[in-house]
C-alpha cells in the first residue's frame, strides 16, 4: 500500500483461526460492498443536465445542500440553468441568483469564468469538454479559479461520467475512523487507493452487509444518475453517495452512532470490542 494510507490487519468477526490479513485496499472494497448491500442505490447526483451538475459542484462548496436547492431555484425561475442562461445574465443578477449559497459573489464570478473557459475553449458546448481524456481535462479544469480538486471530481464523474472518484470530508472521516487514512493522507493518495480498490471485483462476507432495517432518504432518480456509465464510473458514483449517507445517518461530525451503523463489523478490533455504546470508535 502507498505511503500516508495506514495498512492494518482486520478481523471480520471469525473464528481466530480463521481470521484474515486485508490490505487497506481490500478493505475500501469491502465497505463499498458492505454499504452497497444495506443501502442500495443512492440515485446520484440529483440533476437534470450536466450544466445543473456543474452548478450544483460550484454552489455546493463551503455550504449545505439545502441552500443550494434554494439557488438553483433561483435559477430555474429566471430561466439561467444553462450555459446560455449563465452568460446572459449579469454578473449582479447573478450574485442575487445564487445568493443562498453563500460566498455569492465569489460563486457567481466564478460561474462566469467557468462559461467564458467553455466559450473559449470549447466554443460553449460541454460534450466537447468532457470528449477530452480524463486527465487531460482533469487538469484542465485544476486551472480554474475555484475548482479544487473535490470540485474538479465531482464534475468529471457525475457531469462527465469520467471514471474519477470523489474523496470528501465525509470520507475522510469514515477512513480515518477505520485506519485506512491519518489526517496528513493527501487527497490524490485516498482517490487513487479507492478507485484501485473498486476496480477489483468481490462480494461481502457471508452474513456481511445486511439490509438496514430503517430506510434512509434516497434521492429520486434523476437523468444525472441515470447516465450510461462504466461498471466502474457506478462504483465510484455509488461509493461516493453512500459514504455521504453513512457519514450522515450515522459517522457524525460528534460521537458516531457506530451500534446502528452497516460497517460496524468492519471497525478495528480494539474500536470494535470498545465496551461503551456511542464510544465504539478511534476518533
Ligand atoms: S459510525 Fe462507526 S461504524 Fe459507522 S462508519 Fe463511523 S466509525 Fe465506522
Amino acid at each position: 500500500m502507498s505511503n500516508g494510507m495506514v495498512p492494518i490487519l482486520y478481523t471480520f468477526g471469525m473464528k481466530r483461526e480463521e481470521r484474515q490479513k486485508q490490505s487497506g485496499e481490500e478493505m475500501i472494497g469491502r465497505i463499498f460492498r458492505v454499504l452497497e448491500r444495506a443501502m442500495g442505490a443512492q440515485h446520484w447526483w440529483p440533476a437534470e443536465s450536466p450544466f445543473e451538475v456543474v452548478l450544483g459542484a460550484y454552489l455546493t462548496q463551503n455550504t449545505a445542500w439545502t441552500n443550494v436547492e434554494l439557488a438553483m431555484a433561483n435559477l430555474r425561475g429566471a430561466g439561467a440553468m444553462s450555459v446560455e442562461g449563465i452568460r446572459r445574465t449579469t454578473l449582479e443578477d447573478l450574485e442575487q441568483l445564487v445568493r443562498p449559497a453563500g460566498y455569492f459573489r465569489q460563486k457567481a464570478a466564478r460561474l462566469k469564468m467557468f462559461v467564458a473557459h467553455l466559450d473559449s475553449a470549447h466554443k460553449g458546448l460541454l460534450e466537447a469538454m468532457f470528449a477530452q481524456p480524463t486527465e487531460a481535462l482533469r487538469g484542465e479544469l485544476l486551472g480554474l479559479t475555484g475548482i479544487g480538486p473535490e470540485t474538479a471530481d465531482s464534475i468529471l464523474l457525475y457531469a462527465g461520467g469520467h471514471e474519477v472518484f470523489v474523496v470528501d470530508t465525509y470520507t475522510r472521516r469514515i477512513f480515518e475512523r477505520h485506519g485506512l487514512a491519518e489526517k496528513a493522507t493527501g487527497y490524490e493518495e485516498i482517490r487513487l487507493a479507492v478507485q484501485r480498490a473498486l476496480t477489483a471485483e468481490g462480494g461481502a462476507e457471508e452474513g456481511e452487509g445486511e439490509q438496514l432495517s430503517h430506510a434512509v432518504t434516497v434521492h429520486e432518480p434523476s437523468a444525472a444518475s441515470r447516465m450510461a456509465r462504466s461498471e466502474r464510473g457506478r462504483r465510484y458514483n455509488e461509493f461516493h453517495a453512500l459514504i455521504v449517507q453513512t457519514a450522515k445517518h450515522f459517522c457524525v461530525k460528534g460521537t458516531p452512532k457506530c451500534e446502528m451503523c452497516p460497517l460496524r463489523g468492519l471497525l478495528p478490533k480494539p474500536a470494535r470490542d470498545a465496551p461503551k455504546q456511542g464510544r465504539l470508535c478511534r476518533v
